[in-house]
């Protein structure tokens, strides 16, 4: 502010009034224009609150990333109702030789996601939890999008170029047979004799096996190169399936904690079904009191959705499907024992 003493007012007033109208102009057109330059930058900001856009904003204030707020709507249930519920930090140097974190190849790899290929630049990340006040889906800030998430697991892939067939194991086979007798099970009462059966993501098609005993034409999208007798591989993505062909069931079993927009996916798949067709859907149960056992504590990469009963209904009926049976219950991944909430959801008969 200017110092207004007597001495400087008499000054002030001795400049003609035209120059100082177009002193306070020039002041105020400044003013001015920095305002419509801050408007513009949160504009731009909140309809892109991806991690791209994070990584862009970083370079230019690097640093201060944790002070930025992101938005992006639920992708459960569309609402812009979120409550922040925790603060992660992430160390470079944690997963690097020394760190806590640089033995355990799993997480060192992820962690490796976070660092080299999401926020190359930075020696530390922060990201914030946020749950939907609606369904209490709960996503992180910023968030990744499509193209991070694709080079997230170009980068995994060739990380663990040799890795081997996940579920070789006796045991880890007996648990993925127990899950894929459930989910036909599920989905027997919506189901005549045989027909066709699309797994979306379902690795090598092992949850197949059941459908394709009892006669069903069983087809996969999925990155994963080998694919199990009796399954035929249409695609990498939903994309690559020909537009001709439709399905009686589809399986989206521990898919949707992954992707950026799990509601467009299961509109896709909505798309592929003929009517009165059915979809079996399941995702981890992860979100356990206010966020103490979101497992993004340790790294952040391998999921990005964390759903709630009530966020699994919403995002079927939201995607067009008549929810007919949800629930929360045990189930297994890789073998290990599992809490995960399964749904099943009817494609409405055309009118
Ligand atoms: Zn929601």
């Amino acid at each position: 502010m200017k110092d207004r003493t007597p001495d400087n007012e008499r000054a002030y007033r001795s400049v003609p009034l035209t120059i100082r109208l177009r002193r306070r102009g020039r002041t105020l057109q400044t003013i001015d224009r920095r305002i419509q330059v801050a408007r513009r930058t949160l504009q731009w900001w909140r309809c892109d609150g991806s991690m791209t856009a994070a990584k862009e904003l970083f370079g230019v204030v690097r640093g201060i990333l944790d002070t930025m707020e992101m938005t992006f709507p639920c992708p459960a249930c569309l609402s812009d109702a979120w409550a922040e519920i925790g603060i992660h930090r992430y160390w470079r140097t944690e997963h690097e030789p020394g760190g806590v974190w640089y033995r355990d190849e799993e997480v060192r790899l992820r962690r490796q996601v976070l660092f080299d290929v999401w926020f190359p630049e930075a020696a530390a990340v922060t990201l914030r939890s946020r749950r939907c006040s609606i369904c209490g889906m709960i996503c992180y800030a910023p968030r990744p999008d499509n193209a991070e998430l694709t080079s997230k697991y170009d980068f995994l892939g060739a990380a663990m170029p040799g890795s081997p067939t996940p579920g070789t194991s006796g045991l880890v086979e007996a648990a993925d047979a127990a899950r894929a007798s459930g989910i036909l099970e599920a989905l027997t009462p919506h189901l005549a004799g045989e027909g066709s059966v699309l797994d979306v993501g379902g690795r090598d098609g092992r949850l197949m096996a059941p459908f394709a005993d009892r006669g069903f034409k069983c087809f996969l999208v999925d990155q994963m190169e080998h694919v199990r007798p009796g399954v035929r591989k249409l695609g990498d993505r939903m994309d690559d399936v020909p537009a001709h062909l439709t399905f009686d069931a589809a399986v989206c079993s521990h898919v949707l904690e992954h992707v950026a927009a799990p509601r467009e996916l299961l509109e896709l798949i909505h798309d592929r079904l003929r009517s009165g067709g059915v979809v079996y859907v399941e995702v981890p149960h992860e979100v356990f009191y206010n966020n103490v056992w979101n497992p993004i504590v340790v790294q952040p990469v391998e999921h990005i959705n964390f759903f709630t009963l009530d966020a699994l209904e919403r995002i079927l009926s939201g995607s067009g499907f008549t929810v007919e049976k949800a629930g929360v219950g045990l189930s297994s991944y890789d073998g290990q024992p599992l809490p995960v909430i399964r749904a099943v959801g009817v494609k409405p008969e055309a009118p």
